[in-house]
């Protein structure tokens, strides 16, 4: 019994041991904006929503839940789920220094994968490096969180057309915007789109910090602290139709890459420390803003793409085609 628990013991003592160093090695275990600026992101553009989006949008409950659901996916990394935390982690960042080399990004994930496999293969030194795991896959599931969004105004609009109840769509509708608020969130933090996400790595004539720290300071310490969503509210304006949402998105990270330096230069002059500077709260409500305004022109234009795009859902039981022996249920999406 006692070489039993001895191994126990050990095994608990291996186990806090990775995930120490996974807080400190991996950039998906670090949590963008914390609970306050993804919360904020969520209700700044829920608050904005406009008259010509479906009035239920703008009820109390509906932006309060919006809200709630901007932390969301970061309450789906909790090592006692293991097999959820693994699967997600990557959704939370893309390194763009990794692939520089591949513009413009494909439009679905698993031509990624193919590209950085091939890239990897191809590459003698730190090939693991382009692993998707290790990449990150940002924008991907913002689109395809978008894409639920899309889905599901599709579905409002074909049930009220027949006049049936909404209800159950709505709440789908309400979760998946309040979703895709997370991601849209993240894309707006520079430092969830570069490999120098915690601590600068590589030649540093500038001398910032390579300390872990950097990241939680900035978005967690410092937004909590000293920033409110009435803050960046005012720089919130109405919503922009996207003619391709993915380019447009991929173009709103690249822009938030580009502001990594200035996280670092605004640590290093002491911004974020105590009350900060009001260099760095223009800056971080100027960031917080833009991951509230991509947030509310990908609703709209969800919105507005839903209804011209094709339904995919067949036709009820009582007017479908219905060949006997087929497997193709009513109900069920034809395998195109
Ligand atoms: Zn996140």
């Amino acid at each position: 019994m006692k070489r039993i628990d001895l191994t126990r013991g050990l095994i608990s003592v291996a186990l806090v041991a990775l995930f120490v160093v996974q807080l400190l090695v991996h950039p998906e275990s670090v949590l963008a904006w914390g609970n306050e600026g993804h919360t904020y992101i969520n209700r700044v553009a829920a608050q904005k929503i406009p008259a010509d989006m479906p009035r239920f949008l703008r009820r109390a409950w509906v932006v309060a839940e919006i809200a709630y659901l901007g932390p969301e996916p970061d309450r789906w990394r909790s090592p006692s789920e293991y097999e959820l935390k693994n699967a997600q982690e990557a959704d939370h960042f893309i390194d763009l220094e990794r692939v520089d080399w591949l513009d413009p990004l494909p439009a679905g994930r698993y031509e990624f994968y193919r590209r950085l496999y091939e890239k990897r293969a191809s590459t003698a030194d730190h090939a693991d490096d382009y692993l998707p795991e290790h990449v990150g896959l940002q924008p991907y599931i913002t689109m395809e969180v978008f894409g639920r969004l899309k889905a599901a105004f599709r579905e409002y609009r074909r049930l009220r057309e027949l006049h049936q109840p909404t209800v159950s769509v709505e709440h789908a509708i309400v979760f998946y915007a309040g979703w895709l608020g997370h991601y849209v969130g993240d894309g707006s933090q520079p430092l969830h789109t570069t490999i120098q996400y915690n601590g600068w790595v590589g030649p540093n004539p500038n001398s910032y910090t390579t300390q872990h720290g950097i990241h939680a300071l900035f978005e967690s310490t410092y937004v909590a602290q000293n920033v409110t969503a009435a803050d960046f509210s005012n720089l919130v304006r109405a919503p922009e139709r996207l003619t391709d949402p993915f380019q447009q998105y991929v173009a709103y990270l690249r822009d938030s890459n580009r502001h990594v330096e200035t996280v670092y230069a605004l640590e290093k002059a002491g911004g974020f420390s105590g009350k900060g500077s009001a260099e760095a709260l223009a800056f971080t409500t100027h960031r917080l803003g833009a991951g509230s305004q991509m947030l509310l022109n990908l609703w709209y234009t969800a919105w507005l793409d839903s209804a011209s795009n094709p339904n995919p859902i067949p036709a009820p039981p009582a007017a479908a085609q219905q060949t006997p022996g087929t497997k193709n249920h009513a109900g069920e999406a034809p395998k195109l």
